[in-house]
Protein backbone atom coordinates (compact mmCIF):
# COMPACT_ATOMS: atom_id res chain seq x y z
CA UNK A 1 0.00 0.00 0.00
CA UNK A 2 1.03 3.50 -0.43
CA UNK A 3 1.37 6.18 2.32
CA UNK A 4 -1.87 7.73 2.42
CA UNK A 5 -3.42 10.54 4.71
CA UNK A 6 -4.91 7.82 7.11
CA UNK A 7 -1.30 6.08 7.43
CA UNK A 8 0.33 9.67 7.75
CA UNK A 9 -2.33 10.95 10.68
CA UNK A 10 -1.49 7.50 11.87
CA UNK A 11 2.25 7.86 12.34
CA UNK A 12 1.81 11.06 13.73
CA UNK A 13 -0.51 9.56 16.61
CA UNK A 14 3.01 7.62 17.41
CA UNK A 15 5.31 10.13 17.18
CA UNK A 16 7.11 13.49 15.20
CA UNK A 17 6.57 12.46 11.69
CA UNK A 18 7.22 14.65 8.39
CA UNK A 19 5.39 13.84 5.11
CA UNK A 20 7.25 14.36 1.59
CA UNK A 21 10.31 14.90 3.74
CA UNK A 22 13.62 15.68 1.32
CA UNK A 23 16.18 13.28 2.39
CA UNK A 24 18.57 15.69 1.34
CA UNK A 25 18.57 17.06 5.12
CA UNK A 26 19.33 13.81 6.55
CA UNK A 27 21.94 12.89 4.29
CA UNK A 28 26.07 14.31 5.04
CA UNK A 29 25.68 13.87 1.17
CA UNK A 30 23.01 16.38 0.77
CA UNK A 31 21.68 14.42 -1.75
CA UNK A 32 18.28 12.96 -1.93
CA UNK A 33 14.12 13.25 -3.35
CA UNK A 34 11.95 12.77 0.03
CA UNK A 35 11.03 10.28 1.69
CA UNK A 36 7.33 9.53 1.46
CA UNK A 37 7.09 9.91 5.10
CA UNK A 38 9.80 10.28 8.05
CA UNK A 39 9.54 9.38 11.37
CA UNK A 40 11.60 9.77 14.63
CA UNK A 41 10.71 7.55 17.14
CA UNK A 42 11.71 8.55 20.58
CA UNK A 43 11.69 5.45 22.42
CA UNK A 44 11.72 1.80 21.65
CA UNK A 45 8.11 1.42 22.33
CA UNK A 46 7.17 4.07 19.23
CA UNK A 47 9.45 2.28 17.25
CA UNK A 48 7.69 -0.80 17.71
CA UNK A 49 4.30 0.89 16.73
CA UNK A 50 5.81 2.83 13.84
CA UNK A 51 7.49 -0.44 12.43
CA UNK A 52 3.63 -2.24 13.59
CA UNK A 53 2.12 0.08 11.90
CA UNK A 54 4.12 -0.20 8.67
CA UNK A 55 3.29 -3.93 8.65
CA UNK A 56 -0.31 -3.62 9.32
CA UNK A 57 -0.60 -1.45 5.99
CA UNK A 58 1.93 -3.41 4.17
CA UNK A 59 4.35 0.17 4.11
CA UNK A 60 8.17 -0.94 3.41
CA UNK A 61 10.67 0.78 6.08
CA UNK A 62 13.70 1.95 5.79
CA UNK A 63 15.98 2.98 8.66
CA UNK A 64 18.83 5.71 8.72
CA UNK A 65 20.91 6.99 11.41
CA UNK A 66 23.33 10.56 10.90
CA UNK A 67 23.18 9.43 6.96
CA UNK A 68 26.60 9.27 6.85
CA UNK A 69 27.27 6.24 4.47
CA UNK A 70 24.08 6.46 2.62
CA UNK A 71 23.28 7.44 -1.00
CA UNK A 72 19.45 8.66 -1.46
CA UNK A 73 18.25 8.41 -5.08
CA UNK A 74 16.66 11.49 -6.48
CA UNK A 75 13.33 9.90 -6.62
CA UNK A 76 13.92 9.49 -3.11
CA UNK A 77 12.55 6.13 -0.33
CA UNK A 78 8.92 4.94 -0.66
CA UNK A 79 7.62 3.97 1.89
CA UNK A 80 9.02 5.59 5.30
CA UNK A 81 12.22 6.23 6.97
CA UNK A 82 12.62 5.61 10.22
CA UNK A 83 15.36 8.11 11.61
CA UNK A 84 17.08 6.59 15.44
CA UNK A 85 19.29 10.14 15.94
CA UNK A 86 18.94 12.84 18.55
CA UNK A 87 15.52 11.38 19.96
CA UNK A 88 17.24 8.25 21.06
CA UNK A 89 20.70 9.31 21.46
CA UNK A 90 21.17 8.80 25.66
CA UNK A 91 24.71 7.79 26.59
CA UNK A 92 25.57 6.86 29.86
CA UNK A 93 28.47 4.88 31.78
CA UNK A 94 27.76 2.32 34.59
CA UNK A 95 30.25 -0.24 35.91
CA UNK A 96 32.72 -0.29 33.14
CA UNK A 97 30.35 -0.27 30.00
CA UNK A 98 28.77 2.46 28.32
CA UNK A 99 25.33 2.34 27.88
CA UNK A 100 24.41 3.79 24.07
CA UNK A 101 20.77 4.27 22.37
CA UNK A 102 21.10 4.27 18.72
CA UNK A 103 21.24 7.42 17.79
CA UNK A 104 23.67 8.89 19.60
CA UNK A 105 26.81 9.97 17.52
CA UNK A 106 30.42 7.86 18.15
CA UNK A 107 31.46 11.35 19.38
CA UNK A 108 29.54 10.91 22.29
CA UNK A 109 30.13 7.67 23.16
CA UNK A 110 34.09 8.93 23.06
CA UNK A 111 33.10 11.76 25.31
CA UNK A 112 31.54 9.44 27.59
CA UNK A 113 34.84 7.09 27.91
CA UNK A 114 37.44 10.76 28.07
CA UNK A 115 34.61 11.59 31.31
CA UNK A 116 35.40 8.47 32.69
CA UNK A 117 38.49 8.11 32.21
CA UNK A 118 39.24 5.26 29.63
CA UNK A 119 41.02 5.05 26.18
CA UNK A 120 40.07 3.28 23.26
CA UNK A 121 37.28 5.37 21.60
CA UNK A 122 39.74 8.02 20.29
CA UNK A 123 40.20 6.73 16.70
CA UNK A 124 36.44 6.49 16.59
CA UNK A 125 34.94 9.50 17.85
CA UNK A 126 36.00 11.38 13.90
CA UNK A 127 33.79 8.87 12.14
CA UNK A 128 30.56 10.97 11.22
CA UNK A 129 27.87 8.12 12.33
CA UNK A 130 25.49 7.01 15.15
CA UNK A 131 26.05 3.76 16.87
CA UNK A 132 23.56 2.21 14.95
CA UNK A 133 24.94 2.70 11.67
CA UNK A 134 28.03 2.35 12.99
CA UNK A 135 27.41 -1.08 13.94
CA UNK A 136 25.42 -1.68 11.13
CA UNK A 137 28.86 -0.86 9.26
CA UNK A 138 31.20 -1.89 11.69
CA UNK A 139 32.50 1.58 11.57
CA UNK A 140 36.20 1.48 11.81
CA UNK A 141 39.41 3.69 11.70
CA UNK A 142 43.08 4.09 11.71
CA UNK A 143 43.31 -0.28 12.88
CA UNK A 144 40.32 0.32 15.22
CA UNK A 145 36.83 -1.30 14.67
CA UNK A 146 33.41 -1.21 16.16
CA UNK A 147 34.45 -5.36 16.76
CA UNK A 148 36.93 -4.12 19.24
CA UNK A 149 34.96 -2.08 21.52
CA UNK A 150 31.30 -3.78 21.37
CA UNK A 151 30.01 -5.95 23.82
CA UNK A 152 26.80 -6.11 22.49
CA UNK A 153 23.79 -4.81 21.08
CA UNK A 154 19.67 -4.61 21.42
CA UNK A 155 18.13 -4.82 17.98
CA UNK A 156 13.95 -4.96 17.08
CA UNK A 157 13.25 -7.70 14.73
CA UNK A 158 9.70 -9.19 13.82
CA UNK A 159 8.49 -7.41 17.18
CA UNK A 160 10.50 -9.24 19.43
CA UNK A 161 13.49 -7.46 20.95
CA UNK A 162 16.47 -9.48 20.80
CA UNK A 163 20.08 -9.15 22.16
CA UNK A 164 23.44 -10.75 20.56
CA UNK A 165 26.58 -10.13 21.70
CA UNK A 166 29.65 -8.49 19.61
CA UNK A 167 30.79 -11.79 18.05
CA UNK A 168 27.22 -13.33 17.11
CA UNK A 169 27.11 -10.09 15.52
CA UNK A 170 29.30 -11.23 13.19
CA UNK A 171 31.02 -8.18 13.26
CA UNK A 172 33.87 -7.93 10.03
CA UNK A 173 35.26 -5.40 7.25
CA UNK A 174 32.22 -2.65 7.20
CA UNK A 175 29.66 -5.60 7.74
CA UNK A 176 27.39 -7.47 10.11
CA UNK A 177 24.59 -9.65 10.52
CA UNK A 178 22.71 -6.94 10.02
CA UNK A 179 23.13 -6.24 6.49
CA UNK A 180 21.27 -9.19 5.44
CA UNK A 181 18.52 -8.99 8.13
CA UNK A 182 16.55 -5.71 6.66
CA UNK A 183 14.19 -5.56 9.13
CA UNK A 184 16.50 -5.86 12.22
CA UNK A 185 16.55 -2.32 13.69
CA UNK A 186 19.76 -1.81 16.43
CA UNK A 187 17.77 0.14 19.12
CA UNK A 188 20.88 0.40 21.64
CA UNK A 189 24.98 -0.86 22.33
CA UNK A 190 26.51 -1.46 25.27
CA UNK A 191 30.33 -0.87 24.64
CA UNK A 192 33.24 -2.17 27.06
CA UNK A 193 35.49 -0.18 28.91
CA UNK A 194 38.97 -1.80 29.39
CA UNK A 195 41.63 0.29 28.95
CA UNK A 196 42.10 2.92 31.94
CA UNK A 197 44.09 5.63 31.10
CA UNK A 198 47.18 7.08 32.88
CA UNK A 199 45.47 10.63 32.52
CA UNK A 200 42.30 12.13 30.22
CA UNK A 201 45.22 14.27 28.72
CA UNK A 202 46.66 11.13 27.37
CA UNK A 203 43.41 10.59 25.81
CA UNK A 204 42.83 13.83 24.98
CA UNK A 205 45.90 14.21 23.28
CA UNK A 206 45.35 10.63 21.05
CA UNK A 207 41.78 12.48 20.21
CA UNK A 208 43.39 15.82 18.99
CA UNK A 209 45.90 13.69 17.11
CA UNK A 210 43.11 11.69 14.87
CA UNK A 211 41.44 14.79 14.43
CA UNK A 212 44.26 16.09 13.12
CA UNK A 213 45.22 13.46 10.79
CA UNK A 214 41.28 13.44 9.49
CA UNK A 215 41.64 17.16 8.74
CA UNK A 216 44.27 16.74 7.05
CA UNK A 217 43.88 14.25 4.61
CA UNK A 218 39.93 14.34 3.93
CA UNK A 219 37.75 16.89 2.21
CA UNK A 220 35.35 17.78 5.60
CA UNK A 221 34.54 21.27 4.50
CA UNK A 222 32.11 19.60 1.21
CA UNK A 223 29.59 17.31 1.41
CA UNK A 224 30.32 13.16 1.15
CA UNK A 225 29.61 9.93 2.20
CA UNK A 226 33.32 9.12 3.20
CA UNK A 227 35.05 6.55 1.53
CA UNK A 228 33.65 5.62 -1.72
CA UNK A 229 34.48 2.22 -2.35
CA UNK A 230 35.69 -0.75 0.45
CA UNK A 231 39.09 -1.70 0.53
CA UNK A 232 40.08 -4.13 -2.46
CA UNK A 233 42.52 -7.13 -1.20
CA UNK A 234 45.94 -5.83 -1.01
CA UNK A 235 45.36 -2.29 -1.34
CA UNK A 236 43.56 1.03 -0.85
CA UNK A 237 41.08 2.19 -3.45
CA UNK A 238 41.77 6.04 -2.28
CA UNK A 239 45.16 4.69 -4.17
CA UNK A 240 43.80 2.85 -7.08
CA UNK A 241 41.97 5.68 -8.33
CA UNK A 242 44.73 8.14 -7.82
CA UNK A 243 47.16 6.29 -9.72
CA UNK A 244 44.15 5.85 -12.42
CA UNK A 245 44.25 9.87 -12.97
CA UNK A 246 40.90 10.22 -11.55
CA UNK A 247 41.26 13.01 -8.98
CA UNK A 248 38.96 15.66 -9.88
CA UNK A 249 36.93 13.59 -12.01
CA UNK A 250 33.99 14.72 -12.66
CA UNK A 251 30.16 14.64 -13.83
CA UNK A 252 27.88 17.24 -13.26
CA UNK A 253 28.65 18.67 -9.07
CA UNK A 254 29.74 14.64 -8.44
CA UNK A 255 33.57 14.87 -8.25
CA UNK A 256 36.04 12.44 -7.29
CA UNK A 257 38.00 14.68 -4.17
CA UNK A 258 41.32 16.29 -5.23
CA UNK A 259 41.86 16.35 -1.48
CA UNK A 260 41.47 12.25 -0.88
CA UNK A 261 40.49 10.08 -3.97
CA UNK A 262 38.44 7.78 -1.92
CA UNK A 263 36.05 10.36 -1.94
CA UNK A 264 32.87 11.38 -4.15
CA UNK A 265 32.33 15.31 -3.26
CA UNK A 266 29.16 16.90 -3.97
CA UNK A 267 30.38 20.60 -4.64
CA UNK A 268 26.52 22.25 -4.24
CA UNK A 269 24.21 20.74 -6.71
CA UNK A 270 25.22 17.29 -7.50
CA UNK A 271 22.48 14.64 -8.04
CA UNK A 272 22.29 11.07 -7.04
CA UNK A 273 22.53 9.92 -11.03
CA UNK A 274 25.68 12.36 -11.11
CA UNK A 275 27.24 10.50 -8.04
CA UNK A 276 26.08 7.13 -9.57
CA UNK A 277 27.70 7.58 -12.73
CA UNK A 278 30.87 9.24 -11.09
CA UNK A 279 31.35 5.53 -9.37
CA UNK A 280 30.66 3.64 -12.69
CA UNK A 281 33.51 5.74 -14.32
CA UNK A 282 35.77 5.07 -11.33
CA UNK A 283 35.02 1.23 -10.94
CA UNK A 284 35.35 0.91 -14.96
CA UNK A 285 37.97 3.03 -15.25
CA UNK A 286 40.65 1.33 -12.23
CA UNK A 287 39.24 -2.05 -13.53
CA UNK A 288 40.51 -1.42 -17.11
CA UNK A 289 43.89 -0.12 -15.52
CA UNK A 290 44.63 -2.48 -12.89
CA UNK A 291 42.04 -5.64 -13.20
CA UNK A 292 40.59 -4.61 -9.65
CA UNK A 293 36.93 -4.54 -9.19
CA UNK A 294 36.08 -1.51 -6.61
CA UNK A 295 32.83 -2.52 -4.22
CA UNK A 296 30.84 0.32 -3.51
CA UNK A 297 30.89 1.24 0.58
CA UNK A 298 28.22 3.49 0.14
CA UNK A 299 24.31 1.79 1.08
CA UNK A 300 22.16 3.05 -2.05
CA UNK A 301 18.53 3.69 -0.90
CA UNK A 302 15.36 4.31 -3.01
C1 LIG B 1 33.41 12.71 6.28
C2 LIG B 1 33.13 11.25 6.54
C3 LIG B 1 34.11 10.45 7.10
C4 LIG B 1 33.86 9.10 7.33
N1 LIG B 1 34.84 8.34 7.88
C5 LIG B 1 34.60 7.03 8.13
C6 LIG B 1 35.62 6.21 8.72
O1 LIG B 1 36.72 6.66 9.05
N2 LIG B 1 35.33 4.90 8.94
C7 LIG B 1 34.12 4.34 8.61
O2 LIG B 1 33.91 3.14 8.84
N3 LIG B 1 33.14 5.11 8.05
C8 LIG B 1 33.35 6.42 7.82
N4 LIG B 1 32.37 7.18 7.25
C9 LIG B 1 31.09 6.54 6.88
C10 LIG B 1 30.01 6.57 7.98
O3 LIG B 1 30.19 7.68 8.85
C11 LIG B 1 29.95 5.29 8.79
O4 LIG B 1 29.68 4.15 7.98
C12 LIG B 1 28.89 5.38 9.88
O5 LIG B 1 29.08 4.36 10.81
C13 LIG B 1 27.46 5.30 9.35
O6 LIG B 1 26.56 5.63 10.40
P1 LIG B 1 25.21 6.41 10.11
O7 LIG B 1 24.48 6.57 11.40
O8 LIG B 1 25.47 7.64 9.35
O9 LIG B 1 24.46 5.34 9.19
P2 LIG B 1 23.56 5.65 7.92
O10 LIG B 1 24.39 6.22 6.83
O11 LIG B 1 22.34 6.39 8.33
O12 LIG B 1 23.14 4.16 7.52
C14 LIG B 1 24.11 3.25 7.04
C15 LIG B 1 23.44 1.87 6.91
O13 LIG B 1 23.08 1.41 8.21
C16 LIG B 1 21.67 1.19 8.29
N5 LIG B 1 21.27 1.64 9.64
C17 LIG B 1 21.38 2.89 10.17
N6 LIG B 1 20.93 2.90 11.44
C18 LIG B 1 20.53 1.62 11.72
C19 LIG B 1 19.95 0.99 12.87
N7 LIG B 1 19.69 1.67 14.00
N8 LIG B 1 19.66 -0.32 12.79
C20 LIG B 1 19.91 -1.04 11.65
N9 LIG B 1 20.44 -0.50 10.54
C21 LIG B 1 20.75 0.82 10.57
C22 LIG B 1 21.06 2.00 7.16
O14 LIG B 1 19.85 1.44 6.71
C23 LIG B 1 22.15 1.90 6.10
O15 LIG B 1 22.04 0.67 5.43
C24 LIG B 1 32.59 8.53 7.01
C25 LIG B 1 31.60 9.35 6.46
C26 LIG B 1 31.86 10.72 6.23
C27 LIG B 1 30.76 11.57 5.66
Amino acid sequence: MAVNEEFISRILSICEAYADEPMSRHTTFRIGGPADVLAEPASVAQLKAVIDLCGEKNVPFTVIGRGSNVLVSDGGVKGAVIKLGPKMSSVRFENGRIYAEAGATLASVYSCAYANGFAGFEKLAGIPGFVGGAIRMNAGAYGIEIKDVLESCDFLENGELKTVSAEEAGLSYRHSIFCDRKDAVIVSAVFKCENRAESREEILREYLTYSAKRRESQPLNMPSAGSTFKRPANGFASRLIDEAGLKGFRIGDAEVSTKHAGFVVNRGGATAEDVLKVIEAVRKTVFEKTGVTLDPEIVYLE
